[in-house]
């Protein structure tokens, strides 16, 4: 018995790591577009406020508010900017210092840089919604358990399912 179990086990494990791989890479190329496609945003708005401000520019209270609206969309972006940079950076098992913002080890408990104690990073999680479920299952809505979509009724608790709707998702198949 145990000898084939640790055989499968040994299998999933390679298949997890690998998974794991690609995964990384897909979420951190995702992470890349958004920073890019942030920084175009920002661009953007810039080049609208300059427009706004020569429009409304013989009422101060409006340009004002056009300024303090812009200023406050470029902060958000730069602040979600600034978190994917850390998650990107997570990803390769990486953070930043929170002293000198040298690139240090994610478990690094001080900064090989400047010596500060550096804020413990957790690796993050997989959030149990990015899983892939293979095709012709589901995932059980009463136990969570990934069954076939053939069964109305989940047969580890019974709950009763919706076979999952076919999305016209566009599947990146190069
Ligand atoms: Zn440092
Ligand atoms: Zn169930």
């Amino acid at each position: 018995m145990g000898f084939f179990d640790d055989i499968s086990k040994k299998v999933s494990e390679t298949t997890s790591s690998i998974n794991e791989k690609t995964n990384k890479m897909a979420k951190e190329s995702k992470l890349k577009k958004t920073l890019s496609e942030n920084d175009t945003k920002v661009e953007k708005m810039y080049g609208e406020l300059g427009k706004t401000v020569l429009a409304k520019r013989n009422n101060k209270d409006d340009v004002m508010k056009a300024i303090n609206d812009c200023v406050d969309k470029i902060e958000e972006i730069k602040n979600e900017n600034e978190k994917i940079r850390e998650e990107i950076l997570l990803l390769n098992n990486k953070k930043k210092c929170t002293n000198c913002s040298a690139e240090i080890d994610a478990q690094a408990a001080f900064c090989p840089e400047c010596g500060k104690e550096q804020i413990k990073v957790e690796p993050k999680k997989e959030e149990p919604e990015e899983e892939k479920i293979p095709e012709g299952k589901m995932k059980c809505s009463g136990c969570g358990e990934i069954i076939e979509t053939k069964y109305t009724f989940c047969p580890l608790c019974g709950a009763k399912n919706e076979p999952p709707a076919v999305e016209g998702e566009v599947v990146d198949n190069k």
